[in-house]
C-alpha cells in the first residue's frame, strides 16, 4: 500500500509556518483544484488565527487552476459539508485543524456528497502535488471567487426539517463553543427548536482563551463546574470546527459519547423509517449493538475514523452513524459528523422524555471500556499482528482495523498496532470495570510474550 505523506487520518494538519506554510497551502490547493478539474468548489475556514491567511491562499490556488470558488468565509465544517452537497458542488475545502491546539491549522477536502475524500483519492491529490502537475488556467479563464454571505439558512432549515415537528418541551441549554465557529450556529439551532441558549466560550478567538478545543472531560472541567448553577437542562460542548458535540447532563457531568449515541440509536430505531443500519467504528461500545438488537437494527462496523464511517454510510445507503468522540452522522441531512444536528437530536430526546439526561444515561446497560498500550517496535508490528490473529478464541473475530475478538460474558478486546507510534493499543469492554481490567492485563501479558518472542526470532 502506498503511504500518504501529507494527508493524515483526517485531512492535512500541521503547525502554522512550520509544516503548514502559505507556499505549501497554495500548492496543495492548486493540486486539489487540478484533481477537481477546475469545477465549482466551496471554501471556508474555522476561527483559527491563520484562517484568513489560508482562506486567501486557498482561494487563489483553486482559482489559478480554473475553479469557481464559493467563498463561505467563517463557517463550521458540517455547514460547509452540507452546502457542498445541497448546492451540488463538485467538492469543498475546509481550512481547519479541528480539535488540535491553537498553533495548528490544516485542510480537509470533501467530495460532492460533502464527505471527506477516501484515502485513495487523497493520494491522487498528493501525486499531483509532488509532481507539480497542476493545470493552470489561461489568463482569461481565471474566475473571481464568489463571496457567500447567507450561508447557514439552508443548513438550519435542513436540521429543523429532519427533526420533524416542534419538540414537546422548551429547554435551556448551555453551549460551550470552545471559542470556535459553532458560536455562529448552535445557539440558533437551540432557539429554532424553541429553547433558550446561554453561551460559554462564545467569542470566536483562534487563541482559544477559554479552553483547548478538544471537548474532553479535562478541558470541560470549568464548564462542568459552572453548569449546575445555571439551571439548564443540558450542556453541549464542541470542538474548534463544530463537527463534534459532547454533552453534559443537568448536573454538569460529562457524558460518554457512546452513551449519547446509544440514546440517538434507540430514538432512531423506535421512530425512524428507512434503512435500519447503524454505522460506527469497531472501537464503539457494545451498548450500541445492544440497542440495535433490542430495537431491530443492524450495526455495521468500520475502521476507526469519521472518514470511514461517512464513506461506508454512502456505500450502504445507511442513514445513521456515530462515533464515541461525540458526533452523529445523519444522511438525510449530510452523511458527515455534525455537532449541530447532534445537538438537535439530543435536545429532542430530552424534550420528549420525562427524565433528565442523567437518568436517561443511567438507565442504559452498564458497560466499561478500559484502554491500555504496550511498547512494540514498528518493525515487529506485522509479525505481532499475525501472532495475535492466531490466538485461540471461540468467539467472533473481526480483522478490520487491528483485531477485535468477542469474548464470553458480553466482553470484547480490540488490539490495534498504532499507525504513528511504536506501540500496540488495547481496548477492552466488559459489564464491570474489574472484568475489563482483568482481560486487559491478561492480554497485555500475552502480547508482551509475543513481542518478546518476535524480537528473539528477528535477532536469530
Ligand atoms: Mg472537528
Amino acid at each position: 500500500m502506498v503511504e500518504r505523506k501529507l494527508f493524515g487520518t483526517n485531512g492535512v494538519r500541521g503547525i502554522v509556518n512550520k509544516q503548514l506554510t502559505p507556499e505549501m497551502m497554495l500548492k496543495l490547493s492548486m493540486a486539489t483544484g487540478t484533481y477537481f478539474r477546475g469545477t465549482d468548489l466551496t471554501v471556508g475556514c474555522d476561527g483559527r488565527v491563520s484562517g484568513p491567511l489560508f482562506l486567501g491562499t486557498v482561494c487563489a490556488g483553486l482559482a489559478s487552476v480554473g475553479c469557481q470558488v464559493w467563498n463561505l468565509g467563517l463557517i463550521t465544517t458540517p455547514a460547509l459539508q452540507f452546502l457542498t452537497k445541497s448546492c451540488k458542488m463538485k467538492g469543498g475545502v475546509m481550512i481547519t485543524a479541528s480539535h488540535n491546539p491553537p498553533e495548528y491549522n490544516g485542510m480537509k477536502v470533501m467530495g460532492n456528497h460533502g464527505v471527506e475524500l477516501p484515502h485513495e483519492e487523497e493520494l491522487r491529490i498528493e501525486r499531483i502535488y509532488f509532481k507539480e502537475k497542476w493545470s493552470r488556467a489561461e489568463w482569461n479563464r481565471v474566475k473571481e471567487p464568489l463571496l457567500v454571505s447567507e450561508k447557514f439558512g439552508g443548513y438550519f432549515d435542513s436540521i429543523m426539517h429532519n427533526m420533524g415537528g416542534p419538540p414537546r418541551r422548551n429547554l435551556k441549554v448551555l453551549v460551550d463553543a470552545a471559542n470556535g465557529v459553532s458560536a455562529l450556529s448552535t445557539p440558533t439551532i437551540v432557539e429554532k427548536l424553541g429553547g433558550k441558549a446561554s453561551l460559554v466560550n462564545g467569542e470566536i478567538d483562534g487563541t482559544f482563551p477559554g479552553r483547548l478545543p478538544e471537548p474532553n472531560a479535562y478541558n470541560l472541567r470549568h464548564t462542568s463546574r459552572i453548569l449546575p448553577n445555571l439551571h439548564v437542562d443540558f450542556g453541549v460542548a464542541h470542538d474548534g470546527d463544530g463537527d463534534r458535540a459532547v454533552f453534559l447532563d443537568e448536573r454538569g457531568s460529562v457524558c460518554w459519547g457512546d452513551h449519547t449515541f446509544a440514546l440517538v440509536v434507540r430514538d432512531f430505531l423506535e421512530h425512524g423509517s428507512g434503512s435500519r443500519k447503524v454505522v460506527t467504528p469497531i472501537s464503539s461500545s457494545q451498548i450500541i449493538e445492544m440497542m440495535a438488537e433490542q430495537y431491530g437494527g443492524e450495526v455495521i462496523y468500520t475502521a476507526v475514523g469519521s472518514v470511514f464511517v461517512s464513506n461506508v454510510m454512502l456505500k450502504l445507503n445507511a442513514m445513521l452513524g456515530g462515533e464515541d468522540n461525540g458526533g452523529v452522522f445523519y444522511s438525510p441531512h449530510v452523511p458527515a459528523r455534525d455537532g449541530g444536528i447532534t445537538t438537535a437530536m439530543i435536545y429532542r430526546i430530552i424534550s420528549e422524555s420525562r427524565s433528565p439526561l442523567s437518568k436517561l444515561v443511567a438507565d442504559l446497560p452498564r458497560s466499561y471500556i478500559v484502554k491500555d498500550k504496550i511498547p512494540c517496535p514498528d518493525a515487529l508490528k506485522a509479525r505481532v499482528a499475525e501472532s495475535i490473529r492466531n490466538l485461540p478464541n471461540r468467539g467472533k473475530v473481526l480483522n478490520l482495523d487491528g483485531i477485535k475478538m468477542w469474548l464470553p460474558s458480553h466482553s470484547w478486546i480490540l488490539i490495534r498496532p498504532s499507525g504513528t507510534e511504536p506501540i500496540v493499543r488495547i481496548s477492552v469492554e466488559a459489564p464491570t470495570k474489574g472484568r475489563a481490567l482483568k482481560i486487559a492485563n491478561e492480554y497485555k501479558s500475552k502480547l508482551s510474550r509475543i513481542i518478546r518472542d518476535s524480537k528473539r526470532h528477528v535477532v536469530q
